[in-house]
């Protein structure tokens, strides 16, 4: 099956509201250079709306980089899914490295996002990936598959075929290096094997992005592999031109 490329900029907590607004004037400008390719992005919460006001009708999707598993409640600083929903978002991170890492967030938490997001109308974009030492070790498989099986324990077969995965080796991160595409290839063909046994054909449709130093230097070879859908790319989407030159290398 045919998947179209999706390339999505996570900025993380990056850009105030005016830079963010011209970020966007300049995707706007180029959108042309992407031509067959999705695309998203992550802005701070901040300015999802004017992100959301700046984008609309271009296509380009705008996504949370998490959200709470609650539909309100007293949880102070945090966001729902309805309230990312108003704000413009379709779809939301979860499970980032870095949430993972630095907000204890845990696969049964995220199995409680994903259905969350699901049953708001978002589209969940679960993020999963090993450390460097289990790599090392030759778990990368046993990681990626208790991420996966748990990650997505609450939701249907059906509601699996909807989400998108990210496949973000935790060592690549923000480092400058990036899998090679081989080595991204064997980890995208291992997921998409566990989705196929979640979710039946409806893993042909999943996207699986990877995320680790995507630059536009390497996004050719790595968006070139049959299971790499596209990229999540951190660093270099600050910069719309970079991210547009990251998408005009995965197209089809
Ligand atoms: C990310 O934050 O998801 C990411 C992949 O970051 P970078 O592209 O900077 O490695």
């Amino acid at each position: 099956m045919s998947r179209r490329p999706l390339v999505a900029g996570n900025w993380k907590m990056f850009k105030t509201r005016a830079e963010a607004v011209a970020w966007c004037a300049d995707l706007r400008a180029g959108l042309a250079e992407a031509d067959g390719v999705d695309l998203a992005v992550c802005p701070p919460a901040t300015a999802l709306a004017d992100v959301a006001a700046a984008l609309a009708g271009s296509g380009v999707g705008v996504w949370g980089q998490n959200v709470h598993q609650a539909e309100s409640g007293a949880f102070t600083g945090e966001i729902s899914t309805g309230m990312l929903a108003e704000a413009g978002a379709t779809g939301s991170l979860l499970g980032h490295s870095e949430r993972r890492a630095l907000f204890n967030e845990h696969d049964d938490l995220l199995a409680e996002k994903v259905v969350a997001c699901l049953e708001a109308g978002l589209e969940p974009v679960l993020c999963i990936g090993e450390m460097e030492y289990a790599r090392d070790a030759g778990s990368t498989e046993t990681i990626l598959d208790g991420q996966l099986r748990s990650g997505l324990a609450r939701a249907s077969a059906e509601q699996i075929a909807r989400i998108t995965v990210a496949y973000e080796p935790v060592w690549a991160i923000g480092t400058g290096r990036t899998a090679t595409p081989e080595m991204a290839q064997e980890a995208h063909a291992f997921i998409r094997g566990v989705l196929r046994d979640l979710a039946g054909d409806g893993a042909d449709g999943i996207r699986i992005l990877y995320g680790g130093s995507v630059k536009p230097e390497n996004a050719a070879e790595l968006t070139a592999q049959p299971d790499v859908d596209g990229a999540l790319v951190g660093g270099a989407s600050l910069d719309a031109a970079s991210l547009l030159a990251i998408a005009a290398a995965a197209r089809p």
